[in-house]
C-alpha cells in the first residue's frame, strides 16, 4: 500500500518550510513537495528578513543562516520626477546582540531552512509539481496528486503553502482565483558591487550594517504600487511593485519603471558602476484581509502567500508567512495528539491562533489601506509631487520673503486637490484607514 503521510506540505517557501519544520522536530511523519529545481530556486523577495518570526521557530538561526546585512538605518523616500524627500531612522540600537532585521538573498536562505527541514526529519520531494487535491466520498481531502508517474500520496492533512497563486486550491475547487486589483506585480534586479562601495555609499560601519530604502510617489507613475532598495553585502537589491489591474489599464511595462527608477537622480549615484546580474519577477498579496479566502477545510489549511498574508503598509510578507506555518504546525501536533483528526471543526484551532497573532491583527488594522490607496491615486501622485515641491521652494533661498514662500506652498496645495475641504477629507480618509 501506498506509504500514509500525517501531513503534507505543498510548497517549500518560508511558510511551508516553516510548517514542515515545526512538524518535523515533534516527530510528525511529513512530506513535503515543491516544484523547484531547490527550494528557493524561483523564490522572490526584496528581501528584508524579520528576526523575531524565525527566532520562534530556530531560536539560533544567526549561528548557520546565510544573512547578508542586519538594518541599522531605514530611509522613506517621496518621490517626484526630479527630487526625493523624506525620512530616515538609524539607530545604534540596531546594532543589537541579536538584531532585529537582516537582508537575504532568497534562494539561498530557503535552501538554508529547507536543510533544517530535512534534518528535522521530514522527507522533501523537489522538481515536483502538485497538481490537485485527492478528496475522499465526502469530500474530506485525503491526499495530493502530483505531475509525476504513480498515483496519489495520502496524508491526514495537506498543508498548502503553494504561495500567491493558490492554483493547487483554485483547481481543487476549495477557493477562487486571485482578483488583478489585490495583488502586485513586482520586478526586481540585483546590482552587484564591491562590499566596501556598498559601505561607503551607505555610510555603514562594516561589512555586516545595512540600509534599506522604501518609496513612494513618482517610482509608480500613477499607479497604486511602492518601490525598494536594499543593500546587501555585496550587492544592491532595487525593485518596483505595482497593482496587476493597473499595469493592465495603464499599460506601462514593468521592466521600464524599473529602469525609469535606476535612473532617477537620487538612485543613479547610488547603482554607479553595478553590475546587473538578476532580474526576476513576482505577485505579492496587496488585498489585505478582506482578500483571505477560506484558510480551513475538511483535510486542508492554508498559509502563507496562499493566504493572502501581507502586510503592504509595513512590507511584512515572510515574517507572516513564518508565523502561519508555525501556528499550522502547533495546531496540527496539538490535535494529533488529542487523536483528532483534521477536520474543518478542529482547525479552528488554527483559525484561532491566527486569530490571535500578529498576521490577523495587523491585517485587520490595515483592513481599509487597499480600498484607500485604489481610490485615491492623489497619494501617489499629488501630494508627494507637492510636498517635493514644497521643500525646494522652502529651501532656495532666492532673495523672495518667506511669508511669500509659505503662502504660495498653501496657494499650491489648494490648487492641486480644487479646494480645501478636499484636502481636510483626503487627510480624514488617511487617518481613518490607519486606525
Ligand atoms: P513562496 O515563498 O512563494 O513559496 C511557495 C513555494 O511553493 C515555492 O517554493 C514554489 O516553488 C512552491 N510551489 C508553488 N506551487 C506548487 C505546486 N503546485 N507544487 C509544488 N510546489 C509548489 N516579505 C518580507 O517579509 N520582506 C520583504 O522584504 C519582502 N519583499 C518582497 C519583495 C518582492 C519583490 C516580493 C515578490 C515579495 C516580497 N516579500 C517580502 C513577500 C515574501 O516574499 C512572501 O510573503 C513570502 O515569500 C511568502 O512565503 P510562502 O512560503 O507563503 O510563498
Amino acid at each position: 500500500p501506498a506509504e500514509h503521510f500525517d501531513a503534507i506540505v505543498v510548497g517549500a517557501g518560508p511558510s511551508g518550510n516553516a510548517a514542515a519544520y515545526t512538524m518535523g522536530k515533534a516527530g510528525l511523519n511529513v512530506l513535503q513537495i515543491d516544484r523547484g529545481e531547490y527550494p528557493g530556486s524561483k523564490n522572490v523577495q526584496g528581501a528584508i528578513l524579520y528576526a523575531d518570526a524565525l527566532e520562534r521557530i530556530i531560536p539560533d538561526f544567526r549561528e548557520t543562516a546565510p544573512l547578508e546585512r542586519h538594518v541599522v538605518e531605514q530611509r522613506f523616500w517621496m518621490l517626484s520626477e526630479k527630487s526625493h524627500t523624506g525620512t530616515h531612522h538609524r539607530s545604534d540600537t540596531f546594532n543589537e546582540e541579536k538584531p532585529n532585521r537582516y537582508t537575504i538573498l532568497r534562494a539561498q536562505f530557503d535552501k538554508w531552512f529547507s536543510k533544517q527541514v530535512r534534518e528535522a526529519g521530514v522527507t522533501l520531494i523537489t522538481e515536483t509539481t502538485v497538481t490537485e487535491l485527492v478528496k475522499n466520498e465526502a469530500g474530506k481531502v485525503i491526499g495530493v496528486l502530483t505531475d509525476r508517474e504513480g498515483g496519489p500520496v495520502y496524508a491526514d492533512v495537506v498543508v498548502l503553502a503553494e504561495g500567491v497563486n493558490g492554483l493547487v486550491g483554485q483547481r481543487s475547487g476549495l477557493r477562487s482565483e486571485i482578483k488583478p486589483q489585490h495583488v502586485a506585480l513586482a520586478v526586481k534586479e540585483t546590482h552587484f558591487l564591491p562590499e566596501e562601495t556598498v559601505r561607503e555609499r551607505f555610510n555603514l560601519a562594516d561589512e555586516d550594517e545595512g540600509v534599506v530604502i522604501e518609496v513612494l510617489g513618482s517610482v509608480s507613475s500613477g499607479m497604486v504600487g511602492t518601490g525598494f532598495l536594499y543593500t546587501n553585502k555585496e550587492s544592491i537589491s532595487i525593485g518596483v511593485g505595482c497593482l496587476v489591474a493597473d499595469f493592465a489599464r495603464e499599460k506601462i511595462p514593468p521592466y521600464e519603471l524599473l529602469d525609469r527608477f535606476k535612473n532617477h537622480p537620487s538612485v543613479k549615484p547610488l547603482l554607479k558602476g553595478a553590475e546587473m546580474k538578476e532580474y526576476v519577477a513576482h505577485l505579492i498579496p496587496e488585498g489585505g484581509y478582506d482578500a483571505i479566502p477560506q484558510l480551513t477545510g475538511d483535510g486542508w489549511l492554508i498559509v502563507g502567500d496562499a493566504g493572502q498574508f501581507v502586510n503592504a503598509v509595513h512590507r511584512e510578507g515572510s515574517n507572516l508567512a513564518m508565523t502561519s506555518g508555525r501556528l499550522a504546525g502547533e495546531s496540527l501536533i496539538a490535535l494529533k495528539a488529542q487523536g483528532l483528526p483534521a477536520t474543518n471543526d478542529n482547525l479552528k484551532l488554527y483559525r484561532d491562533a491566527l486569530e490571535d497573532s500578529v498576521v490577523i491583527k495587523d491585517l485587520k488594522k490595515y483592513r481599509k489601506i487597499p480600498g484607500l490607496l485604489e481610490k485615491n491615486r492623489q497619494l501617489f501622485t499629488t501630494y508627494p509631487a507637492l510636498l517635493n515641491r514644497s521643500m525646494n521652494a522652502f529651501l532656495r533661498v532666492d532673495g523672495r520673503d518667506k511669508r511669500s514662500k509659505e503662502t504660495e506652498i498653501l496657494k499650491g496645495l489648494k490648487k492641486a486637490r480644487g479646494n480645501w475641504l478636499n484636502v481636510a477629507f483626503d487627510m480624514l480618509k488617511v487617518a481613518r484607514a490607519w486606525r
